[in-house]
């Protein structure tokens, strides 16, 4: 009975999945299909996606208006890209895979403890070989009127065009009428400007909106998001590979 039931979820689940990803490669335009991933998959040199669910241990990152922290909610959204770029044959990682981090004891105040984990993840990120890097964040802001996922991107071309598919995907998939754009990323984040390889910063939607923080609060919303942006990095490797 409860094998028959679990059975029942798997199928429903994988279903949904593959209508998700067929939707947001046909609404995003591109010409991309899973036939040809799989031929570029096949290719030698395929980069290593690095899923980094921003925050975590002591730092929860921004709180939703639910009370909920944002690494709890980046952290399930990177765990659902981790099983999809599974699920597509692409090889990844993550800087973190739990909500608990372990700290050495010399981090005795918390900004040492923050400062740790951030050295932690540049010097794993700077480790890999051919790294292709999405941080995962969720935004806030002082309005509550704000709302929509933005990416922004690292230095140079080969990140701008993976913020232009991150930010495409985005926002075919949860948020079409969004008029945000892909922007270059902020010199004072930390991780970004530490690192060489392509990498995007996605801010998925706003905790300070009333909606957007509900649907955050949501398992399908966050498969939603995570698939968007495999769905762009499958663009990018398309692209980027050809
Ligand atoms: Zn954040």
């Amino acid at each position: 009975m409860f094998a028959v039931i679990r059975l029942d979820k798997a199928l429903f689940f994988i279903v949904v999945l593959l209508i998700l990803i067929t939707a947001i490669f046909f609404i995003s335009g591109s010409n991309t299909d899973l036939a040809y991933i799989s031929a570029s998959r096949a290719r030698e040199h395929m980069p290593v996606l690095v899923i980094d669910p921003g925050h975590g241990g002591e730092d929860g990152g921004a709180i939703s208006r639910e009370g909920v922290r944002e690494s709890v909610i980046n952290l399930d959204i990177g765990l659902k890209m981790s099983a999809l770029a599974g699920f597509l044959g692409f090889p990844s990682m993550m800087t973190r895979e739990t909500e608990e981090l372990e700290y050495p004891e010399t981090a005795n105040t918390v900004a040492k403890r923050k400062r740790h984990d951030q050295e932690t993840r540049v010097e794993l990120i700077s480790s890999v070989e051919n790294a292709v890097v999405i941080s995962v964040h969720q935004n806030c802001f002082p309005s509550s009127k704000a709302r929509g996922p933005q990416s922004f991107y690292s230095k140079g071309e080969t990140s701008q065009r993976l913020g232009f598919f991150a930010q495409s995907c985005m926002d075919a998939a949860v948020y079409p009428e969004n008029r945000r754009l892909s922007v270059p990323v902020a010199d004072n984040i930390f991780l970004m400007r530490s690192i060489d390889c392509p990498a995007v910063l996605v801010e998925c939607g706003f905790l300070s909106n009333h909606e957007e923080s509900k649907l955050l609060g949501t398992d399908s919303y966050r498969l939603k998001i995570a698939t968007a942006l495999i769905c762009a990095y499958g663009q990018f490797l398309d692209e980027d590979i050809a």
